[in-house]
């Protein structure tokens, strides 16, 4: 049951170009447990032995195979109501991370889902900062951006934490072919 959402959304992911082979990571909270992505797991083809079982607080036997981003998803899950949650390197979104200080969508879906995405730099703000900081913008936000990284997305289930992650990658294509087109991204549609 738990592998299968971790495997649909994986593969969604890996499907729409939002994650490399292997980047990006996914977690969801069960209680004082969490279960995220094994490091380096290949999202587009996760199997069983790829989630990692830890605490949200205590380490445990498997913790040090978890993905890297784990202090990130502990911190999330420590602070706010998430039960899921979705790193992912969506490139039009990483794309305008270097150029903009958030993210405003234009087109409707997204307009209805985010008034704005922020984007953290990590080359301002020191590891544990960082770590912070993206807790603090998913107490407001669907989603966060980190400049020249990805995003972070959390919702109740994976599939919600995902959603947010596509489309907000549906809102920085468009915002990208307007720019491109020489329209004003500011004006309403
Ligand atoms: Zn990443």
């Amino acid at each position: 049951m738990i592998l299968s959402q971790f495997q649909e959304v994986g593969r969604n992911l890996f499907t729409q170009g939002l994650v490399s082979s292997q980047s990006g990571n996914l977690s969801i909270r069960l209680g004082e447990c969490l279960f995220i992505t094994h490091r380096g797991t290949m999202l587009g083809s996760i199997e069983e032995g790829d989630l990692v079982q830890t605490g949200i607080t205590k380490n445990g036997r498997s913790t040090p195979l978890a993905s890297s981003e784990l202090p990130v998803h502990r911190s999330i899950y420590q602070h706010t109501s998430a039960l899921s949650i979705v790193h992912a390197h969506p490139p039009y979104a990483v794309a305008l991370s270097f150029v903009e200080e958030e993210i405003i969508p234009r087109d409707m879906e997204g307009k209805l889902l985010f008034s704005r995405v922020p984007v953290l730099d990590k080359e301002v703000l020191k590891a544990n900062e960082l770590c912070r900081e993206i807790t603090e913008a998913l107490k407001q936000h669907k989603v966060v951006l980190l400049r020249g990284h990805g995003s972070f997305a959390a919702g109740q289930l994976l599939e919600e934490a995902c959603y947010y992650t596509t489309a907000l990658e549906y809102s920085c294509r468009l915002l990208y072919l307007l720019k491109g087109l020489g329209v004003n991204a500011g004006q309403n549609f």
